[in-house]
């Protein structure tokens, strides 16, 4: 059964079903995992690239509202 490399909770997958690059994610800590090997299952964190509105120091983002 395959654990959540973050919070170590037991995703409840069944590995056969599951196929490189597909996404699973955590129902405990909502973190998205890509399958890269099925033997043995190894889980590869997803960072999500949609939204980065977080510690983004960086202004040269054309999509800022204030203008
Ligand atoms: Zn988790």
């Amino acid at each position: 059964m395959p654990i959540c490399p973050e919070c170590d909770t037991d995703l409840d997958l069944d590995e056969e079903e599951l196929d490189e690059g597909d996404i699973v994610s955590c129902p405990e800590c909502g973190s998205d995992f890509e399958v890269i090997t099925k033997h043995p299952l190894e889980l590869n964190p997803v960072d999500e690239l949609d939204e980065d509105d977080e510690d983004d120091d960086d202004d040269e983002e054309e999509e800022d509202s204030d203008y």
